[in-house]
């Protein structure tokens, strides 16, 4: 095997997202056209975080382009929990919404979780709430998390049948790496989750088939803890400087995923780039379950649209 055809193949998570986005548009469209629903996503945001203004816009501006109904409620950093939690009920009684979104994080005087769960679960199209986690371990249709939902649909696509492969996750959070360990589960894979305290856990993520690093630590897994030939899923989102001195002096910043990309494309068979691999995925997968979520409310079967 030449150097050349040992590199890994990329899974190209921009146009597979891009492609669904189409998918889901289509599907909302025909939804409305037999049974005058229009999809609708509420997003709420709290305070002027820079970044989170950023996501906000971009989840508005993808829902308009795939046809469905998008209202933002911008409130000020100051706002309380009891306006916050008035607004939710709002949400949760029109029926036109079908999603309800609250960007994460919210300001310290807010207690989280008791907004999460207040969204009608129905609704809950981040699939944070705690009957949604509580659906998806015991397998009954709910509100799957975006981001690891999305990872399903790249393995799905890039390896099909994904029964008997040993997966290891790394990163046990309760937004990605639980819920993707359900899932890989419920695709019966042999599934173990690593974290902080797991030891050997370079020998560890040699055992896997699929490997899913979803960590925050910039390039933490290397090139030498891969199986050749393994399917490797790069959640990470790390902003680290710039490779230019002069422009990371400047403070100019680059992203790169949780994964050491150079060395891993040398060893793994597929891997997801950072960026253009899952990052896409997650905001595709949001409108994908908010027209779930309205096909539900419908009383119609969703269309297939991937995993
Ligand atoms: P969290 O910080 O919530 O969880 C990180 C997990 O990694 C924890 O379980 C932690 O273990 C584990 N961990 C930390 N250090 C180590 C280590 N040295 N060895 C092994 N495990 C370790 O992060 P998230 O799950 O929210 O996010 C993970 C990454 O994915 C981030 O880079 C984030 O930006 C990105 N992300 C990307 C998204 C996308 O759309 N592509 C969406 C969401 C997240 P422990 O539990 O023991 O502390």
């Amino acid at each position: 095997m030449t150097a050349e055809t040992a590199r890994a193949t990329l899974i190209d998570g921009k146009a597979y997202a891009a492609a669904l986005v189409d998918r889901v548009a289509a599907a909302s469209a025909r939804l409305e056209t037999a049974h005058g629903v229009k999809p609708g996503l509420a997003v709420v945001i709290v305070g002027e975080d820079p970044a989170s203004q950023i996501y906000v816009r971009n989840k508005g501006e993808t829902t308009q382009r795939a046809g469905m109904r998008s209202d933002t409620h911008r409130l000020a950093d100051s706002t309380n929990q009891e306006d916050l939690l008035a607004l939710i009920a709002a949400l949760n009684a029109d029926a036109g919404i079908h999603g309800i979104l609250v960007q994460l994080p919210l300001p310290a005087h807010i207690d989280s979780a008791a907004v999460l769960g207040a969204i009608d679960p129905d609704k809950d199209v981040d699939g944070f709430h705690v009957v949604n986690v509580g659906r998806l371990a015991v397998g009954l249709p709910g509100l799957v998390p975006c981001t690891p939902l999305g990872c399903l649909m790249l393995l799905k696509d890039a390896l099909g049948d994904l029964s008997g492969l040993n997966a290891v996750i790394v990163g046990r959070s309760n937004i990605v790496g639980k819920p993707m360990a359900q899932l890989l589960l419920g695709e019966s894979c042999t599934v173990t989750v690593a974290h902080s305290r797991t030891r050997d856990l370079p020998d560890l993520c040699r055992t896997a088939d699929i490997l899913v690093a979803a960590v925050g630590r910039p390039e933490m897994v290397r090139g030498d803890w891969i199986k050749p030939g393994a399917t490797v899923i790069d959640v990470g989102i790390n902003r680290v400087p710039s490779r230019d001195t002069v422009k990371a002096l400047e403070g100019k910043t680059r992203v790169v995923g949780d994964v050491a990309f150079d060395e891993a494309i040398e060893v793994a068979g597929r891997i997801t780039p950072v960026p253009g691999g899952v990052g896409p995925m997650t905001i595709a997968c949001l409108l994908a379950n908010t027209y779930t979520a309205a096909c539900r409310a419908a009383g119609v079967t969703p269309e297939e649209l991937g995993a």
